[in-house]
């Protein structure tokens, strides 16, 4: 029989939600784990480690020494590193693993997508001559890991929102908005429409609480700059609280 010992990665609303519904089960222990970058963190039912393994052999050492039994990945969708080194670690020790994620958000009729691969294509599409020229007001949601990569373009003006202030190298011309999701759709088209911003840039984070931004985008006929997904390791994945619930169970009998 496994050790009933869960390890939860977390950092993001499902490492929430599953550690929420999982809280209480008798004889599981859940220990939920965040890399620790955001220095106001919402609480979390139950043991709750913060900070890096130590990449993979770190991770298989953590796994093995506190007689993990199973490990669910709930990390972010653009969390990609983390996911892989789970994947090799729990592959290693023989552990199952979970993905629980949220699905991608589809392009709808009347959105102008512009997919790009990363924040650098981002930056390279905005430079370029072509249908993007003149679009000079742009709102930033990517997450302040992410904009390095727009710091050289000058000839932009930058509305950057975050939860956190930005520490890396910013673009000349911007202004920082600290702010944190869930948000409605009325205060994204005002923010948008307000501050004049011709164009979005974002992450396809997928989930509710930011998808609010992209119906406005569409509203006010704005393209958006939309940063695919980095690919993930081929583990089993599922979309819900309940089916991750499930799965949990499964493991621990
Ligand atoms: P990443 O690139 O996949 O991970 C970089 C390193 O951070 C990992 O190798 C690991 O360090 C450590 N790490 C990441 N997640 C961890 C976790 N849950 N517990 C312990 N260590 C963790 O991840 P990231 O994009 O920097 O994101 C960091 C965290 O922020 C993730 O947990 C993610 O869920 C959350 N987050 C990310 C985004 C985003 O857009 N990337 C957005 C919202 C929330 P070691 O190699 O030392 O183990």
């Amino acid at each position: 029989m496994r050790p009933a010992r869960l390890l939860l990665l977390g950092g993001s609303t499902e490492g929430q939600l599953l550690a929420a519904a999982l809280d209480g089960v008798p004889g599981l222990e859940v220990i939920s784990s965040v890399a620790g970058r955001t220095a106001q963190r919402r609480p979390l039912p139950g043991r709750l480690r913060v900070g890096g393994f130590g990449g993979v052999s770190g991770l298989v050492r953590y796994l093995a020494g506190e007689s993990i039994g199973a490990v669910v990945d709930a990390t972010h969708p653009f969390a990609a590193t983390m996911s892989e080194h789970a994947a090799q670690a729990c592959q290693q020790l023989g552990l199952p693993l979970l993905r629980f994620t949220r699905p991608p958000w589809p392009a709808e009729p009347g959105d102008d997508w512009i997919s790009v691969p990363h924040a650098a294509a981002a930056a390279t599409a905005l430079a370029e001559t072509g249908r993007l020229s003149g679009l000079e007001r742009v709102l930033v949601t990517t997450g302040r890991s992410d904009l390095t990569a727009l710091a050289e373009l000058a000839d932009h003006w930058f509305l950057i929102r975050s939860i956190e202030a930005p520490t890396g190298p910013l673009p000349a011309h911007h202004e920082v908005l600290l702010d944190r999701g869930p948000y409605r759709y009325e205060n994204e088209l005002s923010l948008m429409s307000e501050r004049h911003i011709q164009l979005l840039i974002s992450k396809n984070s997928g989930g509710v609480a930011t998808a609010a931004k992209l119906r406005a985008a569409r509203a006010l006929d704005l393209p958006v700059l939309m940063i695919q997904r980095p690919a993930h390791p081929d583990v089993p994945v599922v979309f819900s609280t309940s089916d991750a619930q499930q799965w949990v169970m499964a493991q621990f009998g």
